[in-house]
């Protein structure tokens, strides 16, 4: 039988310094390694297949097969050769202030249970909303995602517009509420809809706005906005990286009662840099934000931001408390967000920004941004289409027809040179490229255009 008491305790310290060493030459090898695992290291995967055994293993056994494994099958998105969907590259002292927090292992549901990690919450809502240029009475919340901030967001939403119109949700439910408009880029993210479903709202009530070539709503589209209206704005399209006309946008529903939710995923933190600021120009005045710390700013997984200048409609639509667990004056965490039990995110998010300072996250967003510029340029001189302009960090490419796209995609991901991904834009298919990372150098940047080309190459050869 397994000895919880002594054992573990004695392997503790071996146990971490066998998993630092075995996280180092992982980074060490990422350079020579190909930018997505091979076929026949994802097949090793299959060996994990068996029941659960009726005896444990030895802990030191245990990790050693898992690193084995992971350093051989880990998707290396820390490498800068990793172009795939929007996803982010861990700062190295993002991840060492993450592995200090989980060591710690805070919960950060109350004050009382981590006032190390309230204190740091508090600090890095001050700090963000500062950084992102919004109005000083906005509270962050501290989420997994911008999936969840956008949740969160469409809850304070709902709840405020409804009770607006005389209605509190919390005392007569949603059957019979007047109902509410949803007013929204049709090329909203795919969280956005799930939100929206998740929250009651049903296909009939979007009023999908259409939107130009590079996915900006066309303001004269817009319809009548009134104080039903939840309008659901894009800093950042998933695609191509373009952001909605917010100062256009804040002229047409000044005064009218809606509620205006921006996600900037990835995009709002063009707010923080002198040069990519007029992106987000007028943001501010939107009711709520969603933003994730771990796409452009580079903190590890599950550091989202829901973001909103509405204290008490957001404070009302989260309500909790229990008995055991009463929210008291100090920074309760958990009143700001679904869960009770979280991580404490706010850690890491300190480390990365008191790290950074506002001229490091300023660089760090024009260096994703000049990558992404890098490589259009390089593509555009070697005759292969970009489709968007790339006013931030994504690049859309076009080849003749989705088939021969689809085709030169497979041959790129196969190249182990770069990875990155394909989609779907204005009904046609697209490589994707997204700069996500501080460690994409220039050097990575001229590889994945040669792959690019000769992948163009290889598929002109064939046909
Ligand atoms: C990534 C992304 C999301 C979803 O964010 P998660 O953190 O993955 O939940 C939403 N909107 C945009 C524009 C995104 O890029």
């Amino acid at each position: 039988m397994t000895d919880f008491g002594t054992v573990q305790e004695a392997q503790a310290d071996q146990l971490l310094k066998s998993a630092f060493d075995s996280l180092a030459q992982y980074r060490r090898s990422l350079a020579a390694r190909p930018a997505y695992p091979s076929p026949l290291d994802l097949a090793q995967l299959a060996d994990l297949d068996t029941n659960l055994p009726r005896t444990g293993e030895e802990p030191a056994e245990v990790l050693h097969q898992l690193a084995t494994l992971g350093n051989r099958t880990a998707v290396p998105t820390t490498g800068g050769r990793y172009f795939g969907f929007v996803t982010g590259g861990v700062l190295p002292i993002g991840l060492a202030a993450r592995i200090l927090a989980d060591g710690w292992d805070q919960a950060s549901a109350l004050h009382v249970m981590s006032p190390l990690a309230a204190t740091l919450e508090e600090l890095c809502e001050r700090w963000i909303v500062k950084l992102l240029g919004l109005p000083e009475e906005t509270l962050a919340g501290f989420v997994t995602g911008t999936s969840m901030a956008t949740l969160c967001a469409f809850a304070a939403a709902r709840h405020h517009l409804l009770k607006q119109l005389g209605w509190n949700t919390h005392d007569k439910g949603l059957a019979g509420a007047p109902p509410l408009r949803v007013i929204v880029n049709e090329n909203a993210h795919s969280c956005i809809w799930r939100a929206l479903r998740l929250l009651g709202f049903g296909e009939n009530q979007f009023e999908k706005v259409r939107t130009d070539f590079q996915g900006r709503i066309l303001t004269d589209q817009l319809p009548v906005i009134d104080n039903r209206c939840l309008v659901i704005l894009q800093a950042g399209d998933v695609n191509t990286g373009s952001f909605d006309n917010f100062a256009a946008m804040s002229k047409i529903t000044f005064q009218t009662g809606a509620w205006v939710h921006v996600d900037g995923a990835f995009g709002l933190w063009a707010a923080c840099s002198p040069a990519y600021r007029n992106l987000t120009g007028g943001v501010e005045f939107a009711d709520s934000w969603a933003c994730d710390a771990h796409k452009t700013l580079n903190a590890p997984y599950e550091c989202g931001l829901v973001l909103c200048r509405h204290e008490a409609a957001y404070r009302e639509a989260m309500h909790t408390g229990a008995s055991y667990a009463p929210l008291t004056q100090q920074r309760d965490g958990m009143a700001l967000v679904p869960e009770m039990s979280r991580r404490a995110r706010a850690i890491e998010i300190w480390a990365i920004l008191r790290s950074l300072g506002r001229d490091g996250v300023a660089a760090l967003v024009e260096r994703l941004a000049k990558r992404a510029n890098q490589m259009a340029d390089l593509l555009v001189q070697a005759g292969i289409p970009v489709i968007n302009d790339v006013v931030f960090n994504q690049v859309l490419v076009q080849f003749g027809d989705d088939g021969m796209t689809n085709r030169i995609l497979g041959r790129i991901q196969a190249s182990g040179e770069c990875w990155c991904g394909g989609s779907r834009w204005k009904g046609r298919s697209v490589i994707r490229f997204s700069v996500c990372s501080w460690a994409t150098t220039e050097d990575d940047i001229r590889r994945a255009a040669a792959a690019f080309i000769a992948a163009r190459n290889a598929e002109a050869d064939i046909v």
